[in-house]
């Protein structure tokens, strides 16, 4: 995947301000936040979208929920609330092709989004 952005990320090929990193996940502070606190964190391994998890790759979404916990508490946003983005396919916004998390906080958030 030499085009994704995401896994120049991952190879160090592409700066990012990294907050979080081990064997197999990454997280980082969003180019263009759209929150005080505007986190992405993505698998290591390529993976398209939500349409492409499957019963060999489901453990990685599992492994996700437990950083994305660790994560709030690190960035203290989790006891005054945060938000979980995963845009998926072309009708909610997906830029980046390679799966991903937005993690916002530090603001509140309307209901339903645009
Ligand atoms: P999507 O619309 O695909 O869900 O979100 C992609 C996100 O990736 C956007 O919020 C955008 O600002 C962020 N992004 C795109 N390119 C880069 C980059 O090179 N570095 C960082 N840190 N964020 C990026
Ligand atoms: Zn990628």
């Amino acid at each position: 995947m030499e085009e994704c952005i995401f896994c120049k990320i991952v190879s160090k090929e592409v700066k990012s301000n990294i907050i979080y990193e081990d064997d197999s996940f990454i997280a980082f502070r969003d180019i263009n936040p759209q929150a005080p606190t505007h986190l992405l964190l993505i698998p290591k391994i390529h993976i398209n979208s939500l349409n492409d998890i499957n019963e060999e790759n489901v453990n990685v979404l599992s492994k996700l929920c437990l950083i994305i916990k660790k994560i709030a508490s690190s960035e203290k946003i989790a006891e005054e609330g945060y938000r979980v983005v995963v845009n998926t396919g072309a009708n909610a916004g997906q830029a980046v092709k390679h799966l991903h998390f937005h993690i916002l906080g530090g603001r509140k958030f309307s209901w339903p989004p645009g």
